[in-house]
């Protein structure tokens, strides 16, 4: 169902909290990668220009399994005014008396940015009093953070219940792009996946398998694929019976579909699971008692890469191999080159595979590169977020 978006809304001298998307990687105390924090700009520029007085909430890391000083939004606030040039009220609390005077005090166009929202552990409980003591300093409520919207948390839905809830630009985006996709992909509609589980992502194979024309599997979830179809997987990381089942029942319905599912011809094998270790390229018949699959092989690469050439469009969610390893990236490297230079439709979701594209120096060459792994997932799986559908309808 269409949702209103910030255009729907007067927001001028308006107290407007946003829920952006800033759990972005720290290091020495710094913002390492500011990708998110420029996502929500567009958001943040059209509030700004229109005179709103700006609340920014997020979280950031897993604040909640100790060392929360770590994850104090302080050096977020700072890149953020730096990159504004302009200064950014940072609040070392989530809600309260303290919090609802200083957003009095906010002067339209102001911003001020709110502490990590999961220090409060009514945020991941959804908890109403929270959301209702958010409620107290905002007078519209406008969701921007695509990445978190398949979560129900207090900054995400339940500040919905009490005021005037829409989408920011940021997550307008996301959803027409993603939801084109779903709508009415052009063809031959390539999808690519791989990454660490079966089990994790079996519901959005399913979909997939209703969806596309190709479906190329990679990362280490091919080596249960391979173990279901009787192949010897060596000692790569496979999923227990339950996964090779799971495997097996889908090779089963890939077979009566259209959607032809393509499991790599070779792999690169390693002794060990590190950098160091001695690596070999083999054909899938043939990894060696022992030795584990780190990345597709060459001739797997290429015939992917063929196959995203041809793509009408391209979803690519996980990397190939473990790319984090540099003798191992180069499965991974291969498709995201090949998205690069392909005339289709390029589409990728997931954290660790836009990290690596972002260490190809290629996530510029994409057409649209989510902000959000999980929820893109969800979102194709079963096409509503619970922070989506919180919205107002238009
Ligand atoms: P995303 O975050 O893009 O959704 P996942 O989290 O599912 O991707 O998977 C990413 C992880 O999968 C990476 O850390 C990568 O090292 C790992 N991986 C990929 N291929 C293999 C493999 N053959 N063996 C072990 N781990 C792998
Ligand atoms: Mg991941």
């Amino acid at each position: 169902m269409p949702k209103q978006t910030l255009r729907n809304v007067d927001v001028t001298g308006k107290r407007v909290l946003v829920r952006v998307d800033f759990n972005v990687p720290l290091y020495a105390g710094r913002v390492a990668d500011d990708t998110r924090i420029t996502a929500a700009l567009p958001t943040i520029e059209h509030l700004r220009k229109r005179g709103a007085r700006i609340v920014l909430v997020s979280h950031l890391g897993r604040p909640e399994q100790g060392s929360p000083e770590k994850y104090r939004l302080d050096p977020v606030a700072a890149h953020l005014a730096h990159v504004l040039r302009m200064p950014v009220r940072k609040m070392d609390e989530l809600s309260g008396p303290a919090v609802e005077e200083a957003v009095d005090q906010l002067e339209p166009g102001e911003i001020m940015l709110l502490e990590n929202s999961r220090f409060d552990p009514r945020e991941k409980a959804n908890d109403p009093k929270l959301a209702a003591e958010m409620a107290r300093f905002t007078d519209i409520f406008v969701n921007d953070a695509f990445g978190v919207s398949h979560r129900a948390h207090a900054t995400t839905v339940g500040i919905t219940e009490h005021v005037p809830s829409v989408a920011g630009m940021l997550l307008e985006r996301e959803l027409h792009t993603l939801g084109s996709l779903l709508a009415a992909p052009r063809r031959p509609f390539v999808v690519v996946l791989g990454g660490a589980k079966v089990s994790d992502k079996i519901a959005v194979i399913e979909r997939f398998l209703e969806l596309a024309d190709s479906l190329l599997v990679g990362g280490a979830m091919c080596f249960t694929f391979l173990l279901a179809r009787g192949l010897s997987v060596g000692s790569s990381k496979v999923e227990g019976p339950e996964g090779i089942e799971v495997a097996r029942r889908l090779l089963g319905i890939a077979a009566e579909s259209r959607c032809e599912l393509v499991l790599p011809t070779d792999v690169v094998v390693a002794d060990e699971f590190k950098a160091e270790a001695a690596s070999k390229v083999v054909s899938v018949e043939e990894i060696p008692e022992g030795w584990m699959g780190l990345d597709i092989g060459p001739r797997t690469a290429a015939h992917y890469a063929e196959k995203i050439a041809e793509a009408g469009e391209v979803f690519w969610n996980g990397p190939m191999g473990v790319f984090e390893m540099e003798p191992f990236a180069h499965g991974t490297g291969a498709i995201a080159q090949a998205m690069a230079e392909a005339d289709g439709l390029t589409v990728v979701g997931g954290g660790d595979s836009v990290a690596a594209l972002r260490t190809f120096g290629l996530e510029h060459r994409m057409d649209h590169v989510s902000t959000g792994g999980g929820a893109a997932l969800e979102f194709v799986e079963g096409g509503v977020l619970p922070g989506v559908a919180a919205l107002a309808d238009l």
